[in-house]
C-alpha cells in the first residue's frame, strides 16, 4: 500500500538529448522524468541488486560488450502490477524488475 502521489500520466518524451526518456505526471502536480539507463541501472529485481552488489570487476580485465549493450537502451514497455507498481520492460530483453510507484518517486 501507499498513501503517497499516483501517476497520471506516463508518456515518452521527444528531447534528442535523452533518447527514449520517460516522463511521469503525478497527482501532486509533480512531473519526473526517466532515462532508460537510470531504470535499467536501478532495477530492483533479485539478479541486479546482487550483481550490483557484487565487487567490481579488476580493472585490467576489459569489460566485454554484450551485442544488446552495444545498441541504445530503450523502454519497451510499462505494465501495471497491482495498484502501486509497474513492470518495465527494456530493449535488452530484461524485464523482471517490479518498480513500485515509491520507488519510481524516490528515482525521478
Ligand atoms: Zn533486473
Amino acid at each position: 500500500m501507499t498513501t503517497g502521489p499516483l501517476p497520471v500520466a506516463i508518456r515518452r518524451l521527444s528531447d534528442p538529448r535523452t533518447p527514449g526518456a520517460i516522463e511521469i505526471e503525478w497527482s501532486d502536480g509533480h512531473c519526473s522524468s526517466y532515462s532508460p539507463r537510470l531504470l535499467r541501472d536501478a532495477c530492483p529485481c533479485a539478479r541486479c541488486r546482487e550483481t550490483r552488489a557484487a565487487p567490481p570487476a579488476p580493472t585490467a580485465m576489459l569489460t566485454v560488450l554484450r551485442p544488446e549493450e552495444l545498441a541504445p537502451l530503450g523502454i519497451a514497455g510499462m505494465r501495471p502490477v497491482g495498484q502501486y507498481a509497474y513492470g518495465i520492460e527494456f530493449s535488452d530483453g530484461h524485464s523482471s524488475g517490479i518498480y513500485t510507484l515509491d520507488y519510481l518517486r524516490e528515482l525521478g
